[in-house]
């Protein structure tokens, strides 16, 4: 391992021996996640049901290592040196005290139960969506939001028990931090899609989206881009999935995917593969430059959604969907798949910005995508209190989407049932897609007060890449799960969560006159 002969970070003596005592728990999950990565690349098809009884006895059996009695008592030993401990270690006590909580107090049986009900759920789902047909999912989704609502319970809250699930995703959110978000993002973001709208400048659908491009030249592209962005392939990989993602199988092994998604039956509009690559490269990096003295202990991933999302949009959006980088691509596109040479960087750079009200959140641009996500977050809570049934749904979120973006579902399938997080048991989740792009935004407003202004930076290409790399690294991605998400925030950027530098970028991008 090259972690040179720098001093370790996790050096308190019980601490040292918590982290070995533990170890077996990280074995079992990086057996897990390359068992999960297989799973949505290369494995068979028929292998999926024995597959999904070995990750389920090897999330049982890390349970119990993770609650054992050896575990659980150097823990507490830790706990009461806390005043001893640097902030490595303090991290380290305080991510497995947080695991351990919450392994305790779920019942085994709920967890069971839970993972049982959402296995049939997801599949109902699946063909709920193909058929378009709410009704068929209705009873399942009635039975999530029961046990959701239970999770609660054992979790324990203050206030609204949908702070027990925000926790759960994002360690210390709260309905206070969420509605603030929204109470300030959501009518300035209208304002901008107006805006757009009338000026003009951005385009609502282009051409390019229409051209059939060669797969190969475009993974090739996609290759030489990640060179670009430095991306160290001794420590990483690219593949194909159906829906892309990240994995961090460890310290040295991380891996993103991407698509390649056809259009009647020809691979078209590049740009959702090429985004694809830079917002899960955003994941990687954060991954990759975690400090490598922090590898196989509690605190080696970053563990915050919202966090995560925020160093992904970063790249994908900011950095990603800029004149400058589109400028700095051109030459990469232009001499693989070739259909981008008879455009300038100008329109390539319309075509990468389209924005128009859709219906689908997945293929949401910047300016509306919080409006997606705040419909669902406005569901969710209501579902959790009670105050709205399951069986509303569908129109309630068709007059919803109508109201905030003037676009009405015709079925099913483009409305309520669209994604997949509700038929996984994930009640409040999508929030942290928002927080991400506040917190992106945020990000940006600080780098630039320390390196100047990220346009000079991009144009800089790979050097100028590289400074950014660097500020991040030393900003966010190396403490791993070290530091709460907030102060991870705060420490970043001086401030708590503010959402007025995502309106203000919005408005510098979007708001030409
Ligand atoms: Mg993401």
């Amino acid at each position: 391992m090259n972690v040179g002969d720098r001093e370790p970070l996790i050096r308190d003596p019980v601490v040292v021996k918590l982290v070995e005592v533990w170890r077996p728990v990280w074995a079992l999950s990086y057996a897990s996640s390359l068992l999960g990565w297989d799973a949505r690349t290369y494995m068979p098809r028929k292998a999926a049901p024995e597959r999904g009884v070995a990750r389920a006895e090897l999330s049982v059996l890390s349970r119990r290592l993770l609650l054992s009695r050896e575990v659980k008592a150097l823990l507490e030993v830790a706990e009461k040196r806390v005043e001893l401990l640097n902030l490595y270690e303090a991290g380290v006590v305080r991510v497995l005290r947080r695991e351990i909580d919450i392994s305790e107090k779920l019942p085994e049986d709920f967890v069971y139960n839970f993972n049982k009900l959402v296995e049939e759920a997801a599949s109902v789902w699946e063909q709920a969506k193909a058929k378009s047909d709410f009704k068929m999912f209705q009873p399942y989704l009635e039975k999530i939001v029961e046990m959701a609502r239970k999770e609660a319970e054992y979790l324990g809250y203050e206030g609204h028990p949908y702070n027990a699930l925000l926790d759960l995703y994002e360690e210390g959110l709260r309905i206070d931090d969420v509605d603030n978000m929204f109470n300030t993002i959501i009518p300035e973001s209208k304002k901008v899609l107006e805006k757009v709208l009338s000026e003009g400048y951005y385009p609502q659908k282009h051409e390019l989206e229409r051209r059939e491009y060669d797969k190969e030249k475009m993974r090739e592209a996609n290759v030489k881009i990640l060179n670009l962005l430095g991306y160290p392939w001794e420590r990483a990989r690219m593949d194909v999935s159906a829906h892309p993602f990240t994995t961090k199988i460890g310290m040295y092994d991380v891996r993103i995917t991407t698509w390649y998604p056809e259009i009647d039956g020809a691979p078209r509009d590049f740009k959702r593969s090429l985004y694809a690559v830079i917002h899960e490269f955003g994941h990687a990096l954060y991954e990759l430059q975690v400090d490598e003295r922090l590898a196989m202990t509690p605190v080696a991933s970053a563990n915050s959604l919202g966090i995560h999302e925020s160093q992904s949009r970063f790249w994908e959006n900011i950095v990603g969907r800029s004149m400058e980088f589109t400028g700095l691509i051109k030459p990469i596109l232009d001499e693989t798949i070739g259909i981008t040479k008879e455009y300038t960087v100008e329109e390539l750079y319309k075509y990468f910005n389209i924005v128009t009200p859709s219906l689908i959140r997945v293929e949401a641009d910047e300016v509306t995508y919080n409006m997606h996500i705040y419909l669902r977050y406005v569901i969710e809570k209501k579902l959790i209190e009670g105050s709205l049934s399951v069986s509303e749904l569908p129109q309630v979120w068709n007059d919803m989407m109508e109201e905030l973006l003037g676009v009405r579902p015709k079925n099913d399938r483009e409305g309520v049932l669209q994604d997949v997080h509700w038929s996984l048991g994930s009640i409040g989740y999508f929030p942290t897609y928002s927080l991400g792009n506040v917190v992106s935004a945020q990000v940006k407003a600080a780098l630039e007060k320390d390196l100047g202004e990220l346009p000079d930076l991009i144009s800089r290409g790979e050097e100028g890449i590289v400074e950014i790399k660097n500020w991040l690294r030393e900003k966010i991605h190396k403490y791993g799960s070290t530091l709460k998400p907030r102060d991870i925030v705060k420490r970043a950027t001086g401030e708590e969560y503010n959402p007025k530098y995502f309106v203000e970028y919005l408005y510098k991008k979007y708001v030409r006159r």
